[in-house]
This record gives structure tokens, sequence and C-alpha cells, in this order.
């Protein structure tokens, strides 16, 4: 009887509670591990540019992957 509880549970993804690396949100499976491409590409900047390991230094004014809220 146990058989139903554990495929209770399995119905719920494994992936769950991924976050986007860059800005925190939920990732999107079609951007995974980021939330959106535009994360995904500032990742890649940040790798090509060799900045990544580097704290405390960010985009200048051109393309801050910033979103702006209401
Ligand atoms: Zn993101």
């Amino acid at each position: 009887m146990k058989a139903a509880a554990e495929a209770k549970a399995d119905q719920s993804p494994p992936k769950r509670g991924r976050k986007c690396p860059i800005c925190g949100k939920p990732t999107d499976p079609d951007n995974s591990p980021f939330c959106s491409r535009r994360c995904a590409q500032v990742d890649l900047h940040r790798w090509l540019s060799g900045t990544y390991v580097i704290p405390g230094r960010e985009e200048d004014g051109t393309g801050t992957p910033r979103e702006e809220e209401n």
C-alpha cells in the first residue's frame, strides 16, 4: 500500500526549486537552466568575458539585463 503514496509523490517533477542563476526567477524549460534566453546570454557573456568569478563588476550601461517592473 506504500506504492500509492509513492506514486502520488512521483506526480511532482523532481526538478522543482530550480532558479535562474542570473536573476533567481523560476527556470523556463526552453531556456533551462535560465528563466529566459536573455539571462542565458548574460551568463554566456560573463563566461566569455572572464568576469564570471569576479564579484562587484556590473555591466556598464549598455544592455543592462534588468527587467523594468511597474
Ligand atoms: Zn533569469
